[in-house]
């Protein structure tokens, strides 16, 4: 259920309401948008009588949300929201920016490739000491010596560091070691003990969508991180699976819009793991920038035939560069207002 305030209404008279709420046993979202300040009320809304809030004096008017989603709902926060990275980085609310992904961290390398993605005018960098494979017996990665060298890049390059969690028992040293943002794998998609103890943490997350999983599915998943106290979330388009055999998986550009009707959050969309070939993210990713997408993960590496993990998707630094200016060009085009 949603509540719409009164504009007469005073700070007190708005914190009265809330505690009244929070008194039955209700939790509250309270967007202060600039036409108009919302309550949300989450949990068994079916128990509040709307003839009860009357009387109150500062309802304007009540409205059901049926959707499961509550705190990533746009009814509930109708303004975009913009998640800050760190170092100066928004993603979200018209600002628009772009993570270099070389994948794995696999030693000195990383900070090469992170020169090479700020020159481009990338602004995050994401980098895995662990790496989430498939295969057990794949390159996994350096582990949490590679987390303190991202670190260390990243403060050297001034650019936040996105890495992917995927165990609780990592979250406290992913916070320790100062990562700027946690994303959450396609593979862990609905790990909900790992998304409620990302949740209890104000870093922001990245979940990403599940291979299988659908767009209402994907918010839920928001919902596992902020009902715990965490609103700092994006949300992530990666691909999903389907009948289709010469790509990887099917990038779905119909989610970036879709996403941004029904939630407030960010949107960034993962190129190169949908498509499994440089060939075909590059060309894609100016396209999921026209469909509205805030940020785009882009993969990257100084050498891809080398890449202990991801060498057939990661661009080189001259593609890389070459993607950066498209997409910039269709960045302009789509929030360039014809006259
Ligand atoms: C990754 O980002 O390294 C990765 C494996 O992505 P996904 O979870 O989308 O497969």
């Amino acid at each position: 259920m949603i509540t719409i305030v009164k504009e007469s209404a005073t700070p007190a008279q708005l914190e009265h309401f809330v505690s009244w709420t929070q008194d039955r046993g209700f939790r509250t979202n309270v967007s202060q948008g600039e036409n108009e300040t919302i309550v949300g009320i989450i949990g068994d809304t079916s128990r509040i009588d709307p003839l009860l809030l009357e009387p109150m004096g500062i309802v304007e008017e009540v409205r059901c949300v049926s959707d499961p989603f509550k705190k990533a709902n746009r009814t509930f926060h109708p303004e975009d929201t913009a998640i800050d990275c760190g170092h100066g980085v928004r993603i979200g609310g018209g600002n628009f920016h772009v993570i270099a992904d070389p994948r794995c961290v696999e030693g000195e390398s990383i900070h090469r490739i992170a020169e090479v993605a700020k020159a481009a005018r990338a602004t995050l960098l994401r980098g895995s000491p662990y790496r989430s494979s498939t295969n057990p017996y794949s390159y996994q990665g350096m582990g949490a010596a590679g987390l303190g060298l991202l670190a260390r890049v990243g403060h050297d390059v001034g650019m936040p560091i996105m890495d992917e969690v995927m165990d609780t028992r990592d979250v406290g040293l992913f916070v320790d070691k100062g990562i700027d943002v946690m994303q959450i794998g396609t593979r862990n998609a609905q790990d909900f003990a790992l998304l409620r103890e990302v949740g209890r943490t104000r870093v922001p997350v990245l979940p990403k969508r599940g291979r299988s999983e659908t767009i209402d599915e994907l918010l839920m998943v928001t919902e596992h991180v902020m009902s715990e106290g965490n609103s700092r979330v994006m949300l992530c388009e990666r691909g999903i699976r389907t009948f289709e055999a010469r790509t990887r998986y099917t990038f779905d550009v119909n989610a970036i819009p879709t996403l941004h009707r029904l939630s407030h959050l960010p949107v960034i969309a993962d190129l190169n793991h949908a498509a499994g070939s440089r060939r075909y993210a590059a060309p894609v990713a100016p396209a999921a920038c026209a469909a509205g997408a805030d940020g785009l993960m882009v993969e990257v590496h100084d050498n891809p035939n080398e890449a202990r993990s991801g060498g057939a998707t990661a661009l080189t630094p001259e593609g890389f560069a070459t993607t950066m200016r498209r997409v910039s060009l269709v960045r302009d085009a789509v929030t360039t207002r014809l006259e």
